[in-house]
């Protein structure tokens, strides 16, 4: 019996009766963060992070559970199961599952580059490695953070000179944090859509370090020099009323791609990830050397392709789970 199979709840382990990330709610569910496509609500028992766990009350109400400290292995039904840092976003982890001498371990989302604001991915060897491949294509090549951040801070002085606010959209959660985190020593005003407040709040409890941001003010106040974070979502609201003369940026990986910024209708890209690139996928395969590997969360089809010509078994997960059914 393989350590972990898919089921139509998501990713389990027979052995432990536990999911990991379920998508339906479950009676144990180790869940790697507190994204809204991995952590959903209604589990009886939770396993996940210490550095997570306030996240995860804050977007599930009450959790009822364990908190692990990243590296401390508890067993459960003869499967040894431990959680490490997987760099993603504040309390990501990595599942760590050991069953009769045969380790498994599920990235999770996870990416390779530095950030100030968790702790940084860890490799932890396997004999079969569960990875993420979000952005599963050579194209995909992230700049520096540092070089990003200031770009950032050019197009703030820029939008600054011409009297406008520059509003800047991005993912509530982590990557809000993140560029906050990058903005520090800003002279200028920082303010947060109120979806951004609660967790850059758990993220300030948590001892991250990063520029101060007031809530966003209400109407009539002039918003121009300022910096605004707010939420994709945001954008082509009655929210965005309040600003008078204003410039758009979106930050994301998908911005690695000039025809997205296009089409989303934002004035500028900026490419800054929370998911592995190109390299590191590859990279990471290589460090950890798995005797296979397993691919999920996105098209693995060239990574796949390219790890084969190296010589190495890889496929993707749901392949793997719709031939282990065919087999009966
Ligand atoms: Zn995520």
């Amino acid at each position: 019996m393989p350590v972990l199979t898919l089921s139509d709840h998501g990713l389990y382990c027979p052995a432990a009766d536990l999911y990991i990330d379920p998508w339906r709610p479950v009676d144990k569910a180790i869940i790697t963060h507190a994204h809204a496509d991995h952590a959903r609500p209604g589990h009886q028992h939770i396993l996940a992070s210490q550095e997570s766990w306030p996240l995860l009350q804050h977007r599930l109400g009450s959790t009822t559970g364990q908190a692990l400290r990243y590296g401390e292995g508890i067993s459960i039904q003869g499967v040894r199961i431990s959680l490490h840092p997987a760099g993603h976003i504040l309390g990501s982890a990595q599942v760590r599952l050991e069953h009769k001498g045969e380790v498994w371990v599920v990235s999770g989302d996870y990416k390779r580059q530095s950030d100030p604001t968790c702790t940084a991915f860890e490799v932890v060897h396997a004999h079969t490695f569960i990875s993420e491949v979000t952005f599963g294509l050579p194209v995909y090549r992230w700049p520096e953070p540092s070089t990003v951040f200031a770009q950032i801070h050019q197009w703030w002085d820029d939008c600054a000179e011409r009297g406008q606010a520059a509003v800047l959209c991005c993912y509530a959660l982590g990557k809000a944090q993140r560029i906050l985190q990058g903005m520090l020593g800003a002279e200028r005003p920082i303010y947060l859509h109120g979806a951004m407040q609660p967790l850059t709040q758990i993220y300030r409890e948590s001892g991250v370090q990063m520029a101060q941001a007031a809530p966003v003010p209400v109407k009539g106040t002039d918003l121009s020099g300022a910096l605004v974070l707010a939420p994709p979502s945001a954008v082509g609201t009655p929210w965005m009323r309040r600003f008078n003369r204003v410039s758009t940026g979106f930050v994301s990986g998908w911005m690695q791609l000039r025809g997205n910024r296009r089409r989303r209708g934002f004035d500028r890209g900026f490419v800054l990830s929370d998911h592995a690139d190109w390299p590191a996928l590859i990279q990471t395969i290589e460090e950890i050397n798995p005797q296979r590997t397993l691919l999920t969360h996105g098209d693995g089809s060239a990574l796949t392709r390219w790890m084969r010509e190296q010589g190495r078994d890889i496929a993707a997960l749901h392949q793997v789970a719709r031939n282990a059914q065919d087999d009966g």
